[in-house]
């Protein structure tokens, strides 16, 4: 089971994955501001109980958090205190972000963070090989139990051999989605599955984006099946628990 936990909303673009941001989208067609971070409605949402005196998020579940944001915004550095001391109460909770600032996780981190949490699982984005080289060596010399990387939307080829290390425990690779998403090229997502197949290190391709080159045909996949695209392209290595 998975549940969404966003406990704040709105962030600012902080790199070329940025451009068409999903959250900028969907908060346009509300005329909403979406550079301004706002504390949400659900931000004890992992806390919260039901009447029976159990909590709302039972225990074991996959919390995906803070995805209408970046967990590392500056703008939320007042509230993450709070949200570390939600997921350390709630240690029978798996909780996972990603975040394109993971140059501030060492300075924002609780001081009992220690090698990491080993409920919270940190994904770092990468984009393109510029964010790669910039991010990863930060990736792996900050201490964290469990890090994913995230080539999402990707937007050109990338070579991740040097940080494929057994530290990384998965690399999933997406597409850009929304009417003015950029073409991802399967060539580059096979490139970097057999980089992870090299390394055993399990890849997942979540979502195929909105347009998808492959042998030299360009094709408009539809929100709704590019999940499902994804799945049936049967690329997948290692992957065992998806929902
Ligand atoms: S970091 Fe994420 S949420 Fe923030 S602007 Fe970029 S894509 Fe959007």
């Amino acid at each position: 089971m998975a549940a969404a936990w966003n406990p704040w909303h709105g962030c600012r673009k902080a790199s070329e994955g940025c451009r068409n941001c999903y959250v900028y989208r969907q908060d346009a067609q509300h005329a909403l501001d979406s550079s301004e971070a706002r504390k949400t409605a659900a931000f004890n949402l992992p806390v919260r109980r039901s009447r029976d005196g159990r909590f709302k998020i039972a225990a074991g579940e996959r919390v995906y958090t803070c995805f209408t944001s970046d967990f590392l915004l500056e703008e939320a550095d007042a509230w993450r205190p709070e949200a570390w001391a939600m997921m350390r109460l709630r240690h029978d909770l798996r909780f996972m972000f990603f975040t394109k600032r993971i140059e501030r996780l060492r300075e924002t981190l609780p001081p009992d963070w220690g090698e990491g949490y080993e409920n919270v699982t940190v994904g770092c984005t990468v984009e393109n090989q510029e964010m790669a080289e910039r991010r990863l060596p930060c990736f792996l010399d900050t201490p964290i139990r469990h890090r994913v990387i995230v080539c999402a939307p990707l937007l050109g080829p990338l070579d991740l051999k040097p940080w494929l290390t057994p530290a990384i425990e998965e690399v999933s690779v997406g597409g850009e989605s929304g009417p003015e998403a950029r073409i991802c090229d399967y060539d580059w997502v096979l490139a970097v599955r057999q980089q992870c197949v090299e390394a055993e290190i399990p890849f997942w391709y979540h979502q195929t984006g909105a347009r998808l080159l492959k042998e030299g045909r360009l094709y408009r996949i539809r929100r709704e099946y590019q999940h499902a695209q994804a799945r049936k392209a049967g690329i997948d290595y290692k992957i065992t628990d998806r929902e």
